[in-house]
């Protein structure tokens, strides 16, 4: 896995930008929709329908929940394109966070053995920790841009959401 380019940037930032303003669309006309079916409901005496409209009213008013959740996952998928955001575009955090666990992890044990052997004397100063970058997959970021997470850590994420 690799950093994507300039050019796959551009490619990502034009696809969230265009999915975004067909999503922002999408949200709009349904959300008046279901304004206008709550308004028939309040007006127009129709009793036998009512458990129909106030199901369809609910299922309409969870896509937009759901839209509006891609939405902001767009948006902050722009927004790491731009270097705004809360990491890299196109790196997994999770993975990051994993790989700087372990990393913490083997220079603690490093420093165990040092202090237990005879003395070092010299002193090297302390090398700069290369900063650990985990790329998302291409195939998954053509799909969907604004993926947030590495396949592995997403499916992990949603059976937490699952649970909670
Ligand atoms: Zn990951």
């Amino acid at each position: 896995m690799s950093k994507p380019t300039k050019t796959e940037l551009t490619k990502y930032r034009a696809l969230l930008e265009r999915q975004l303003a067909s999503l922002r669309g999408d949200v709009g006309s349904m959300r008046d929709e279901a304004l206008r079916a709550s308004e028939q409901d309040a007006s127009v005496d129709h009793l036998a329908d009512q458990g129909t409209d106030n199901y369809d009213q609910g299922f309409m008013l969870g896509l937009i929940e759901n839209e509006e959740e891609t939405i902001q996952h767009i948006v902050e998928a722009i927004e790491r394109i731009d270097g705004k955001g809360d990491w890299d575009f196109g790196v997994c955090p999770l993975c990051q966070e994993e790989a700087e666990g372990i990393k913490k992890k083997e220079a603690g044990k490093k420093d165990a053995k040092k202090d237990a052997g005879k003395k070092v004397v010299v002193k090297k100063p302390a090398k700069p920790v290369a900063k650990i970058e985990c790329w998302i997959q291409k195939a998954r970021l053509e799909y969907l841009p604004w993926a947030r997470y590495c396949v592995r850590h997403q499916e992990a994420e949603e059976r937490n959401r699952d649970i909670a």
